[in-house]
């Protein structure tokens, strides 16, 4: 059977990027159709300046949003990355195995080291290896197939290479993955700077669209969106990214195609309230799900306690396997 991996960073509320992006897939069509783990990757949230006596909480935060999209715990394995030691011993065979220039060579690190700098802060060595450490989340569960939004195209892609490597010097030991992207909406725009991705922050920010904001927040963000000047409702990025963004979404949470609903369309205000509407919809079961889940943390406890057990048994094998591989 196919396995399927994929993760999110507890690094603040999620948004419809991640939802749209990939949650919302693993829900309805990944853990019916595969082997599917899903991971809170809390270690990856310390790469930036953190906050210990939050990191915990937002884990269990993301946990409880992650089960609130539908994610079904007798379908599939949720877990939280750190309660599984296999992946952070499996990162440093692979540090052994990727190189720095690599590493330097990520556009996500490099913007990122970009804007830490430009605070005047220093780069944690974590956020260079980063990378290496989602290949070692992938690798050690043997994972097929890895659900992501496009921005984690690049990492994915050095994940195989890294497999690649390694089984070439070292001997068969991982599966090479794949990464899978959804047709529209792979990658959601910030509704304020339709050229930045929506990413997710503690600030409400006016151009991010939390999961688990009211309808009415939904409707206001989505009605002042940056449109683009000009009339025409026209799915083109370079021209009209605002207008592009709204259509994407629209066509995602509707099931549609973007270009085609652009000629549906004659006014911007139209297509705003129509997004806002569709959006409204596809989050009012997840924020239903997630007060019901928030009513009993004893529940999610349960869930990410046999998640990990069942996700250490997964990785156990593959991860001593490379340990005997590389002459350990
Ligand atoms: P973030 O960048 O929000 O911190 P994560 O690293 O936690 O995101 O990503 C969780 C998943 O959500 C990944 O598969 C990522 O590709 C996807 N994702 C994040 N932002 C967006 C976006 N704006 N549009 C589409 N997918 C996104």
């Amino acid at each position: 059977m196919t396995r399927v991996f994929s993760g999110i960073k507890p690094t603040g509320h999620l948004t419809l990027g991640n939802y749209l992006g990939a949650m919302r897939r693993w829900a309805t069509v990944d853990q019916h159709r595969a082997e599917a783990l899903f991971c809170v990757v809390d270690l990856h949230a310390l790469t930036v300046d953190h906050d210990p006596a939050r990191v915990r909480r937002v884990s269990r935060q993301a946990a409880t949003l992650l089960l609130a999209t539908g994610i079904d715990p007798g379908l599939c394995t949720v877990f939280v990355q750190s309660h599984v030691d296999e992946h952070a011993r499996l990162s440093y065979l692979l540090e052994c195995v990727a190189t720095d220039g690599e590493m330097r060579r990520m556009v996500q690190y490099r913007e990122k080291a970009a804007r830490e700098r430009d605070r005047g802060g220093s780069v944690r060595l974590s956020l260079l290896t980063y990378p290496v450490l989602m290949a070692a989340d992938i690798l050690a569960h043997r994972t097929d197939e890895v659900p992501v939004g496009d921005d984690q195209r690049q990492h994915v892609e050095l994940a195989r290479d890294i497999a690649a490597r390694f089984n070439q010097r070292y001997g068969h030991t991982f599966v090479v993955p794949r990464a899978t992207h959804p047709e529209v909406a792979a990658r959601v725009m910030n509704l304020q700077e339709p050229s930045s991705k929506m990413g997710k922050s503690d600030d409400s920010g006016p151009g991010i669209v939390y999961l688990l904001d009211e309808p009415d927040v939904v409707r206001r963000k989505i009605g002042r969106a940056v449109t683009d000047s000009g009339q025409d409702v026209r799915h083109d990025r370079e021209e009209r990214p605002g207008v592009t963004n709204l259509l994407e979404i629209l066509a995602a949470c509707t099931g549609g195609d973007p270009e085609a609903l652009a000629g549906t369309y004659s006014s911007y205000g139209a297509l705003k309230k129509d997004t806002a509407d569709a959006v409204v919809e596809v989050l009012r079961p997840v924020r239903d799900r997630h007060r019901e889940l928030c009513a009993d943390p004893s529940y999610v406890e349960g869930v990410l306690r046999d998640g990990a057990a069942r996700a250490r048994a997964v990785a156990r094998p593959t991860v001593d396997a490379a340990y005997r591989a590389i002459g350990l």
